[in-house]
């Protein structure tokens, strides 16, 4: 290696004396950036996100009220094949990875394949590529599965030459943002062997924060197309609402969704100059006052400055969970699992400790621990989150059976899970399922004196 050591051979860099300040730090500040976000959420979180009372009590979620005996069975059916292809993506792709990085498969697949590569940043893109292509290729046979689950069901519209290059753009995108992260960390890790925790801890911050203002602009448009909604009455009334709720929009676009799918969505993303909100081209089709139910709940996100808040919540946490890493990393027995041997001062492939870049697979595999602890922690938080926005969307519009109806065939279009188990609003409920949304809607009505809106199935 033509590179220099990270710092001069005779500093002892391991040893356990040395050791103990950084680590006590690092201890230290995970714990207070996780007690800030816990905190953050605690406080910030709208539990009750439709405060008082309401005459005669709360509705009870019934799917039965609102929703035909076939169309409950076809949700059933639907998440009942969908189900087996979800768990066994997330068991398999859990397995693959854990096995990469915790045991020294993960380390002994990069150093081949990077043993004749010398610069260190060209070793650390190529590993990028290994790990990411190994682990799409796991994830594969489960996107073809799932593919053709929604085919099945009419909710996919792609042919599979597009769905794969989809599979090739969103792998490219991995591997670009892993490789950014990656040669970040690593050339810290190198220059600063042990306190790089501190500049990490703030990098990540940074990047958390730069990538939820860049992914509007930088990775949605790899996926979709956007246009501007074509003056008209829709958009004149979308505007004029937005204008009305004091949330400034400059502009509300249609994603070309329809070439990918036939489900209704809306977004918001981004903020400051980026922020948008994004409707489905497939909602278009959808009577006026429908879409401008939905777009009430959007301008409710970006009120409340969901993603913004979100944002820096996330980043603190990512900051914190950068400190563990450092923890982690300088765990002499987790690294020898992994098959990285400890740093010895000699810099090459051999003897780098945690500079090595053999340290991928191990960090890949800490970032899917890591990952599925948030994830449902996440789900916890924007399930009321969105509840808000829903309740938003219900003062804005006060019409809450056009919010009813939107809800019905938004639940009905995408073949949502009428009734989810605890388990699965766990992993993958970030919104209430429809029929809770639309109860809330009937408490909205009952606490607001406006007429609620009867059960659907018996109008
Ligand atoms: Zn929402």
């Amino acid at each position: 290696m033509s590179e220099p050591a990270a710092e001069p051979a005779s500093e002892p860099v391991s040893g356990p004396g040395v050791e103990r300040k950084p680590r006590r730090a690092a201890l230290i500040t995970a714990l207070l950036l996780f007690a800030a976000v816990g905190v953050i959420l605690v406080v910030t979180t709208p539990w009750n996100p439709l405060p008082g009372h309401v005459p005669g009590g709360r509705a009870t979620p019934d799917p039965a009220l609102d929703f035909t005996p076939a169309q409950i069975a076809r949700s059933r059916a639907f998440d009942d094949a969908l189900n087996p292809v979800a768990y066994g993506r997330l068991v398999v792709g859990l397995l693959v990875v854990l096995a990469l990085g915790l045991t020294p498969l993960g380390a002994r697949l990069i150093g081949r394949t990077t043993a004749r590569v010398r610069r260190w940043p060209l070793r650390v893109m190529v590993a990028a590529a290994v790990l990411a292509v190994v682990l799409r290729l796991a994830a594969l046979p489960f996107g073809v599965w799932g593919e053709s689950v929604l085919r099945r069901y009419g909710l996919s519209t792609q042919s599979w030459p597009a769905w794969l290059l989809d599979q090739l753009k969103s792998l490219a995108v991995a591997w670009v943002m892993w490789t950014i992260v990656l040669l970040l960390l690593f050339a810290l890790v190198r220059r600063f062997p042990r306190y790089w925790w501190t500049g990490a801890a703030a990098g990540a911050f940074v990047l958390v924060v730069a990538g939820s203002f860049l992914y509007p602009v930088a990775v949605e448009p790899v996926f979709n197309k956007f246009h501007s909604l074509p003056a008209g009455t829709l958009r004149t009334d979308l505007l004029a609402m937005a204008e009305r709720d004091g949330v400034p929009v400059e502009d509300v676009l249609v994603a070309d969704a329809s070439r990918r799918t036939t489900s209704l969505n809306a977004y918001v993303s981004g903020f400051g100059s980026t922020r948008r909100i994004v409707v489905y081209d497939t909602l278009l089709k959808s009577p006026p006052a429908r879409i401008e139910s939905i777009v009430a709940h959007e301008l409710g996100h970006a009120k409340n400055n969901d993603v913004p808040a979100g944002t820096m919540i996330g980043a603190l946490g990512v900051a914190g969970a950068v400190c563990v890493l450092y923890l982690l990393l300088s765990s002499p027995r987790l690294l020898r699992r992994a098959g990285v041997p400890e740093r010895d001062g000699s810099g090459v492939n051999g003897g780098d400790g945690p500079a090595d870049v053999r340290t991928v697979a191990l960090l890949l595999a800490l970032f899917a621990v890591a990952m599925q602890i948030g994830g449902p922690v996440q789900n916890l938080i924007s399930r009321h989150i969105e509840a808000r926005a829903d309740v938003h969307a219900l003062d804005l519009t006060r019409d809450p059976g056009t919010f009813v109806s939107m809800q019905h065939e938004l639940s009905v279009r995408n073949i949502s899970d009428l009734t989810p188990n605890g388990l699965e609003r766990l992993l993958w409920m970030s919104h209430p399922a429809g029929p809770e949304r639309i109860a809330m809607a009937r408490d909205w009505a009952r606490m607001h004196g406006v007429p609620a809106p009867p059960p659907l199935n018996r109008r």
